[in-house]
């Protein structure tokens, strides 16, 4: 075990367990605040980590916990990557020792700055990035933070805004206690994670609603009115917040609506409506319309103008591994999906298809429940390459379904089989439904291999 001291000052003992981009964040805003730090990671540090601690004079440890150094913290912030089941965290919740996420110590330091906060099991990094675009069209002066760009903590930190967009994880909600959002945002809730909530629906879905558990009556609550695990935990709950759902099966007052081919959207009682045609927008599929009206709902109560949110919608660029256009060979357009990391994802991607589909799936199964493919598979999909080292269950549900089917075990093997299978006007679809971690470093490195064999072929 590597240790590394500093000269801490006394006062509030700070530890930090896990040390990524969250846990170093934390760090830096801890002892920017007067806290005495203390980092532990029970695995290696990556070099650019470790460096900016070192470079603070940060106390860390790596390769192991310290557990008396850990025992004897006044707070502890876990890193959302590290489950409660984990021995030491046990250790510190019986201990008494409270334990929050890395977005509750951003908070207590963000002054008077405002917050839009976006969760859901899919849609958070495509309606962040689209409600930060906004708000940058329209000058505001704002972050993006959370899982996309700086943690929340280190923004806080070294560059304080008085607004900040923030993609939060149902892990970042676990450890909150007065973390509230100005907007929240809730895009759907469908089973994910299940791994780290007991197997039980139930608590992740409290777990997502926790964006919401200190809302007051002058924020704003927008959720997806179409998702009826939303919409029945709403029933069961009493809202302290502005409700502003957003539906595509029924009109709303506030909030905002598509019928047919229109957008309306309204935030808030007095405004005029935005009206748009959701050919417009500039990302496609169902999924996508639900994001892009929750983000124009967002807009609008944060004030933007009108003709800013409209034209952002047709200006927002979608971002990589998220139903990217690779190339065409052949006539055999590639399609990298590689961020669909579960089932529903991988519905959404089949649903806006309109060409007959080769469809890349498997890789780590997180407790799938591969029957709502069905239909899709039957309707759309040609062919099924599975590319993952276990691909037993994929075969053993959806194999009814489909003409063919074939193994691989790499990126590379997965595109030649591929185009072996797709002919002239299909489509080949990577949308894996699984984690990356049994081939690859992660979902980016899964994309980026997928994208590098089209391009040899
Ligand atoms: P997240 O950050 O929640 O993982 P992303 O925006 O990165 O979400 O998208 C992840 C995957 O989910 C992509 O494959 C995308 O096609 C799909 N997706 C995006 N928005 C939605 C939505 N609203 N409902 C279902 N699937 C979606």
């Amino acid at each position: 075990m590597n240790e590394h001291t500093s000269d801490s000052k006394n006062g509030h003992n700070l530890v930090i367990l896990g040390s990524g981009e969250s846990g170093v964040g934390a760090a830096l805003l801890g002892k920017q605040k007067g806290y005495e730090v203390f980092v532990s990671d029970g695995g290696p540090i990556k070099n650019n980590y470790k460096k900016e601690l070192i470079d603070n004079g940060i106390a860390f440890e790596e390769n192991g916990h310290t557990e008396q150094k850990i025992l004897a913290a006044d707070e502890v912030v876990k890193s959302p990557g590290i489950p409660d089941k984990n021995e030491l965290v046990k250790k510190i919740r019986a201990k008494g020792i409270p334990v929050i996420s890395e977005i509750e110590l951003a908070y207590r330091f963000k002054g008077d700055s405002r917050i839009v906060a976006i969760t859901g099991s899919n849609g958070k990094s495509t309606t962040t990035s689209l409600i930060y675009h906004m708000c940058k069209q329209a000058g505001l002066d704002c972050a993006l933070v959370g899982n996309i760009g700086y943690s929340f903590a280190k923004q806080v930190a070294e560059n304080p805004k008085p607004l900040y967009v923030a993609e939060i994880s149902s892990f970042q909600l676990d450890d909150i206690k007065e973390f509230r959002p100005d907007i929240a945002l809730l895009l759907n809730i469908t089973e994910d994670h299940l791994d780290r909530y007991d197997y039980k629906f139930q608590n992740y879905i409290n777990s997502k609603f926790r964006i919401i558990e200190n809302q007051q009556p002058g924020d704003y609550f927008i959720y997806n009115d179409d998702d009826e695990v939303i919409t029945n935990h709403i029933k069961t709950i009493s809202l302290t917040t502005n409700p502003l759902p957003f539906s595509m099966t029924h009109e709303v007052q506030t909030g905002a609506y598509i019928k047919g081919d229109r957008m309306v959207l309204r935030a808030k009682d007095q405004d005029e409506r935005v009206t748009m045609n959701v050919n417009d927008f500039v990302l496609k599929g169902k999924h996508n319309q639900y994001n892009t009206m929750a983000a124009g709902i967002a807009g609008s109560v944060l004030d933007i103008r009108k003709e800013k949110i409209r034209d952002s919608m047709t200006t927002f660029e979608s971002l990589e591994h998220r139903m990217e256009h690779v190339a065409t060979v052949k006539g055999v357009e590639y399609i990298n999906d590689s961020k669909a990391t579960n089932v529903n994802s991988t519905w959404y991607a089949l649903e806006s298809m309109k060409q007959p589909v080769v469809l890349i799936l498997g890789g780590v199964d997180k407790g799938n429940d591969y029957t709502i493919l069905e239909e899709l598979v039957t309707e759309k999909v040609k062919a099924i390459v599975c590319m993952g080292l276990d691909n037993e269950k994929i075969h053993h549900a959806l194999e009814p379904f489909v003409p063919v089917m074939v193994d691989t075990k790499s990126a590379q093997e997965a595109v030649n089989a591929s185009y072996r299978l797709a002919e002239k006007g299909d489509v080949v679809l990577l949308s894996p439904a699984c984690s990356s971690f049994d081939l690859f470093k992660n979902y980016e490195d899964r994309g980026t291999q997928f994208k590098n064999a089209v391009k040899e072929l």
